[in-house]
């Protein structure tokens, strides 16, 4: 195992701050596999994960089985960690511009792609080499104006030549499950099993080029512009480790072996557990779809996340106890209620759950913000 501990230069005179990134397994070991937490700062399920399976990386390192290169970033936002505005955690969104953390990543394609014409050659393996460099390249001579420019670069930095990118985030209330496109359908089946997600949300363009999205498009992007030779090899996901409220050490400890079992099952280390679960249901992300709050008032619920519902059915409802009025909260499509908001307190306009159905209902940029 190593340390290394990358600064981030502070946005003003005597503020500085770290990134740490631990590794196991060799450089240049494949699969070269990412794992961070805490992008959304506020959202700790992640993080408490990856303290135990850190535990659980020494040891199988200890024991000589690893045989790829696993790094792992327990802690991806330093700056949304600092973050506490009127005694509540902020963590998604910087508190300087508002903007989200886990959105506006680099394109790799955009910035490298002009710089490869003319320099690939038949073998898509060593293709892989031509471009992982050449992102890197574009990677070091990349702009930074904020504080939260340095942090993305800084990320990506440490991600983007890996096999494999797991982006460990967590919902409201929720149920375990995952964002994914369509390339890597069988990593895509195995990760499912080994975390034992309820639901895997299926698009290959989401909008906003999130921390996952960003290491998945350009090598799409430049397979549409140089053709076959340029391979696919880049599974990226965000993965959704329930509620923020999830987050004890049992869970955690149990979410850790899970992501062994995924370890072992694409070849980054040997004798890892099998897979415990079944496989995730499948669901295009076009087809979840959120219940918008008709009125403000306390929020309660007559269902959890979990249930299967459909359309129409009344999941909870809104109260205006001053107005003596209450408006239910109906499931807006036949499906999967996944999600629900932590408050029990909500504005008139602000979404407050998402069920996932098989019909799409929605087109455009996909993600919530
Ligand atoms: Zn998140």
């Amino acid at each position: 195992m190593r340390t290394e501990t990358v600064p981030l230069s502070g946005p003003s005179p005597g503020t500085t701050r770290t990134l740490t990134r631990h590794h196991w397994g060799k450089d240049g070991a494949r699969p070269k596999v990412y794992l961070q937490g805490g992008l959304h700062a506020d959202e700790m399920p992640g993080p408490l994960a990856l303290y135990h399976l850190m535990h659980l990386l020494d040891a199988a390192e200890a024991e000589g089985r690893l045989t790829g290169h696993v790094v792992v970033v327990p802690v991806a936002n330093p700056i949304g960690l600092s973050e506490w505005l009127l005694h509540k955690p902020v963590g998604r969104r910087d508190l300087e511009g508002a903007q989200n953390f886990n959105r506006g990543y680099p394109d790799l394609a955009g910035l490298a792609g002009d710089a490869l014409t003319g320099q690939l050659g038949p073998e898509p393996d060593e293709n892989a080499t031509i471009i992982r460099a050449a992102f890197a390249k574009a990677l070091s001579e990349a702009k930074v104006e904020t504080e939260v420019d340095e942090l993305r670069l800084r990320l990506m930095e440490g991600s983007h030549d890996a096999d494999i990118v797991l982006d460990l985030h967590c919902d409201h209330r929720s149920v375990m499950h995952f964002y994914a496109s369509t390339s890597r359908p069988e990593i895509t089946d195995l990760l499912g099993r080994c975390t034992g997600s309820a639901l895997v949300l299926i698009e290959d363009v989401s909008g906003g080029n999130a921390f996952d999205e960003a290491h998945t498009a350009p090598w799409r992007d430049l397979r549409a512009r140089f053709g076959d030779t340029v391979p696919l090899p880049c599974f990226s996901t965000t993965l959704e480790y329930r509620g923020q409220g999830d987050v004890s050490d049992a869970v955690a400890a149990s979410d850790a072996s899970g992501l062994m079992a995924f370890l072992g099952g694409v070849g980054a280390l040997t004798g890892g557990p099998p897979p415990e679960h079944g496989p995730a249901e499948e669901m295009p992300l076009g087809g979840a779809v959120e219940f918008m709050a008709p009125i403000g008032g306390i929020v309660s619920w007559v269902t959890r996340p979990g249930d299967r519902v459909s359309e129409g059915q009344v999941l909870g409802h809104v109260t205006d106890a001053a107005a003596r009025r209450r408006v239910e909260i109906l499931a807006p499509t036949t499906g999967l209620l996944f999600r629900q908001e932590l408050w029990t307190t909500c504005l008139r306009g602000q979404g407050l759950c998402h069920v996932a159905g098989q019909e799409i209902r929605r087109q455009g940029d996909l993600l919530s913000n």
